[in-house]
């Protein structure tokens, strides 16, 4: 019943952002910081929707360009002049401070459209559907139930929520993968992009990255009930020659491991320590949210401010490893 009422929510939601849409003349897409393919492909999924949909209208992407997801898209540069009077629309982003580019507040209208717990509820309009495997699943979603209104699905839109979805769901691997999450990216792959070179892209590693993820099999600290940490300090990380980025995102190379049910990499930056958490089990995202972060059940993340804050840490994702 929850649920369903949830459904008719996000139909009604999705009609009236199409409506918002229609009202305005420029529209401005933001996402989170540390983008991953779904804050890209989201973002500038639905932009293309809608640059395709609405040739009239201007419609811009902003944010930090970030150099590893090049291969899926550009930054545009706009001028704080550019928000007077237009719709911001928010995507893949949980909470204000994790928008890429402050300015988001600057536009007269603003929506967000995301797949993370509602704890930070900001937006005139707020679309979230945490059952969604990604935001790009969202934007597809949105796409469909606007088509006889007059939204247009492109080539690149495609590739792009394509990849979100992708990327969001592990290569569909995650139990975020509904049969809904195949279904669209069964439709997605019938417009034409080249999906083998898309998947090479997002799956290629450095070797500098390969010789430390070798590092990190071997150095992996396994504790008691399933749960385990990975140490990675600042300068082991420069001694690989890898960025904080790439060493985060090996975080999700522990999930076959059998017996684990969920783990925690520490990385060590500039005046502050990481925290990546993920689980095939119990909840971490509580955990996450304890110290100041959030994320979804099963991939959460936060920041630590001493080792002696990633010792409590670790303690408590024992006890959730235990319980769970
Ligand atoms: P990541 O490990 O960066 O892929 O993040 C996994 C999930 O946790 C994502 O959904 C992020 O939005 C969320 N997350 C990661 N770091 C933070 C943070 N510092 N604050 C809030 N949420 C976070």
């Amino acid at each position: 019943m929850k649920k369903e009422l949830a459904r008719e929510t996000g139909s009604k939601m999705k009609t009236k952002i199409l409506q918002t849409i229609k009202l305005f003349d420029t529209i401005i897409i933001h996402r989170h910081v540390r983008p991953d393919p779904d804050a890209y492909g989201s973002q500038g999924g639905l932009a293309e929707i809608l640059k395709a949909s609405f040739p009239d209208k201007n419609i811009y992407i902003v944010g930090d360009d970030e150099p590893d997801l090049a291969y899926l898209n550009r930054m545009d540069r706009i001028s704080d002049e550019t928000y007077r009077g237009a719709l911001v629309i928010v995507c893949d982003t949980a909470n204000r401070e994790r928008i890429s580019d402050q300015r988001f507040h600057l536009g007269e209208r603003l929506i967000k459209i995301d797949h993370h717990p509602n704890h930070d509820a900001y937006g005139d309009l707020q679309w979230v559907d945490e059952d969604a495997s990604s935001v790009s699943e969202m934007i597809y979603e949105f796409y469909l139930s606007g088509k006889e209104e007059g939204l247009r699905m492109t080539d690149a839109a495609a590739r792009l929520l394509f990849a979100g979805i992708v990327g969001d769901t592990g290569r569909f691997l995650y139990p975020s993968a509904t049969e809904k999450t195949f279904d669209y990216a069964g439709e997605l792959i019938h417009y034409h992009f080249d999906r083998t070179a898309l998947f090479n892209k997002m799956y290629e590693i450095e070797p500098s990255v390969a010789r430390l993820q070798g590092y990190i099999y071997q150095n992996l600290d396994i504790l008691e009930h399933g749960a385990a940490i990975v140490v990675l300090k600042k300068e082991l990380i420069e001694k690989f020659g890898v960025t904080v980025r790439e060493a985060s995102q090996l975080v999700t190379t522990l999930g076959d491991i059998k017996g684990l049910k969920a783990w925690c990499f520490f990385i060590e930056e500039e005046g502050q320590i990481r925290l990546r958490f993920r689980s095939k089990g119990p909840a971490i995202n509580e955990l996450a949210r304890k110290y100041g972060g959030g994320g979804h059940p099963l991939a959460a993340g936060a920041n630590a401010y001493s080792w002696e804050t990633a010792e409590a840490v670790k303690k408590e994702l024992i006890a959730l490893c235990k319980e769970g």
